[in-house]
């Protein structure tokens, strides 16, 4: 029995190793090599379809490159060249072809026979470019045609219908040689024909104009013997011997250039890179819809390797959503605003997409000091940079005023809970710690940690009045409080040092508020002086009166401001589930317009990918009820600048601030960083 079960997980082993071990890139080579391109100009005369080419656009278009075996490098160059031109004016799309011969023969005499059971030359062309819908010309040498059109590739189960003419075509066939005469030795044949762009406009979008882009293909088949089998000469290799494959054909640009007149630089209308893994997973697919009669469900199942990754860009997302009969893909590119679609039918879809809209801010201090100029400069050079506002700690009317000329807002940031000018007039509103100490002649840490009792009465009331007051100064945006919470009951660790204290439990001279209103509040509630709780850090009620003391002040400001019409956001601490932990602030439960989280992650002792787990708690919290914007402590960020960035955003931020920074050239760095994602700027 044992045996077996080796013998089961070494044949389940052996299924999954091949595709691991070959990227899709070299596994399906052949039909991913690079499709090429021509740019087609327009006609500086009038064209007489007659197959001599005696036109002179004719003389002045550029030929293709020779023909090559259809199953593309590695295979035997044929041995008669063949070369095709291409022309257009507004009704005609003109095609052109030199078919060396030594002896031209052409039996079939009946329109839409199956035509390359002669030498014949072909012409595929899928107007819209989404490899569905197509139209196939082929002819002999006696002018005979097949067209036909079909709604897919017969790899994806199409359908021809052979009853469509392609109305109003003009072809004619010239020959330096003679027809059906094995005797002598013949030079070669021409194609010269016309395609009225009206005969393929039926259900498409993307007309014969300047500009587009169509996808076309050339075959010429070629019986060297008799029996066959045929030769297939192409244009653009498939690397399959199927032309029904309009992912393979080439790039046909129309420019606004007459022949002759300038040349336009070919450029392809996708991003290649993205292209050619979307149609790799494609052939993936295919290949395992094969052996399984299913498709791949995820993205990890195509175990890409870096060879598959590696031009594409950054900010590329791959999506799939699968069943066993049907599929779609996707590779979406945000910095070039598209989206690449492809389903279990070969259709390719290209999608625009909304550009990602973003804000970002800095904390600054004013400087009393610095002109109006270099204010001006600055403030020119951040908004040119991404920076949508700044939180300026204080008001000076000169600079608010400045900073809005350049088209940023301006916010007035201001302490809430830590409040030392109120010690003259409210000695009693101070919060005290569990050793009855008060914030008014005993803070904690520094002098500066002022911070009121947020039950006291009064306080939440004198602290809405001020709010609304200094919103409705001139070019105030809005208010963006801070401190607006307990003293640090536990300090970021990194800090610990600084004050020469180990804060792995809750200390009695850093617990507030055990003041006597908050004493009797309690008391009254729940029945106990909270005095006399033996783990106050583990009583929950406790704990949360004191979170729900906080957020009753905020809501108290909240509601005054929004009454007044004015906006109000936080640099709240990361979490909130730290938050809550570390300073009493639970501001999950607030209700401002935006929440900074100060995830100054060189504070924690944490790496860059912290950032982005922080923010996502955030935003999760926040649940889109307002703006979650990434605090960043830039000396701690500036040498992994970009990580940062893409922690905070893709991670669901609507932006980020920097505190403390960062420089002129960072400010550039965010500048190219935006480019490249796609990211603007929400006005
Ligand atoms: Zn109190």
């Amino acid at each position: 029995m044992k045996k077996l079960y080796v013998l089961a997980a070494l044949l389940c082993g052996s299924f999954a190793l091949p595709s691991q071990a070959q990227g899709l890139f070299e596994k399906h080579q052949r039909t991913l090599t690079l499709p090429g391109g021509y740019v087609c100009y327009r006609t500086a005369e009038s064209i007489k379809i007659d197959g001599k080419l005696k036109e002179n656009s004719w003389n002045l278009a550029q030929p293709t490159a020779s023909f090559v075996d259809i199953s593309g490098e590695g295979f035997a160059k044929p041995i008669y060249d063949t070369r095709a031109k291409m022309l257009w004016d507004d009704n005609y799309l003109y095609v052109s072809a030199v078919l060396e011969e030594k002896d031209i023969v052409a039996r079939l005499t009946q329109r839409d026979t199956i035509i390359y059971h002669d030498n014949d030359f072909e012409v595929f062309i899928d107007p819209d470019g989404d490899g569905h819908h197509y139209f196939e010309i082929e002819n002999n040498a006696r002018e005979v045609v097949f067209d036909l059109m079909l709604d897919r590739p017969y790899r994806s189960g199409g359908n021809f219908m052979i009853q469509w003419d392609c109305p109003g075509l003009k072809l004619a066939v010239d020959m330096k040689g003679t027809l059906n005469k094995s005797k002598d030795t013949d030079k070669q044949w021409t194609v010269e024909m016309a395609i009225p762009h009206k005969a393929l406009t039926i259900n498409f979008t993307n007309p014969l104009k300047a500009g587009n882009y169509w996808r076309i293909n050339f075959s010429r088949v070629q019986w060297l013997k008799k029996g066959g089998p045929e030769e297939n000469w192409v244009w653009q290799p498939t690397g399959k011997i199927d032309m029904h494959m309009p992912d393979r054909w080439g790039f046909l640009y129309f420019s606004d250039k007459t022949v002759g007149q300038g040349t336009d630089v070919f450029k392809y209308p996708y991003n290649m890179a993205a292209y050619k893994l979307l149609w790799a997973m494609f052939y993936e697919q295919q290949a395992y819809h094969a052996n399984h009669q299913n498709y791949i469900r995820t993205i990890e199942h195509f175990f890409l390797t870096d060879a598959e990754y590696k031009n594409l860009p950054a900010d590329a997302k791959l999506a799939i959503e699968a069943t066993a009969n049907t599929y779609i893909m996707s590779i979406a590119l945000p910095s070039e605003g598209v989206r690449y679609t492809l389903n279990q039918e070969g259709r390719f879809g290209v999608e625009k997409i909304a550009p990602r809209l973003v804000k970002n801010w800095m904390w600054l201090r004013i400087k009393k000091n610095q002109s109006d100029e270099e204010y001006a400069k600055q403030f020119n050079m951040m908004k040119d940079c991404g920076i949508s506002g700044v939180m300026f700690e204080g008001y000076d009317e000169r600079v608010y005023k400045l900073c809005h000329e350049a088209g940023l807002e301006a916010h007035y940031w201001k302490w809430t809970m830590n409040r030392g000018e109120v010690r003259e007039t409210h000695p009693e509103w101070f919060a005290v710690n569990k050793k009855g100490e008060s914030c008014f002649d005993k803070p904690a840490y520094v002098d500066y940690y002022r911070f009121l009792c947020p039950y006291h009465e009064g306080v939440a009331e004198y602290l809405a009045a001020d709010y609304v007051r200094i919103a409705n100064l001139p070019y105030v945006d809005g208010v963006h409080l801070d401190y607006a919470r307990f003293p640090d009951v536990v300090l970021p660790v990194s800090l610990w040092k600084n004050y020469g204290i180990e804060q792995t439990q809750e200390l009695p001279e850093y617990d507030y508020c055990y003041c006597d209103v908050c004493r009797k509040k309690y008391k009254d509630m729940y029945g106990k002086d909270p005095m006399e709780l033996k783990y106050p850090m583990q009583s929950q009620s406790w704990v949360n009166f004191r979170l729900d003391g906080i957020t009753h002040v905020i809501d108290a400001i909240t509601k005054a401001l929004k009454a007044d019409g004015k906006r109000v956001s936080s640099a709240v601490f990361p979490g909130p589930s730290m938050a809550k932990q570390m300073v009493r602030q639970d501001w999950g439960n607030w209700h401002l317009d935006a929440y900074f989280p100060m995830i100054y992650n060189g504070f924690y002792y944490e790496r860059p990918e912290w950032i982005g787990r922080s923010v996502k708690e955030s935003v999760q919290t926040i649940n889109g009820k307002a703006e979650v914007y990434a605090g960043l402590f830039f000396p701690s960020i500036k040498d992994h600048f970009e990580e940062a960035l893409d922690a905070a955003y893709e991670n669901g931020a609507s932006g980020i601030s920097f505190f403390d920074g960062p420089n002129e050239e960072c400010l550039k760095a965010l500048k190219a960083y935006l480019v490249k994602k796609g990211y603007q700027i929400k006005k």
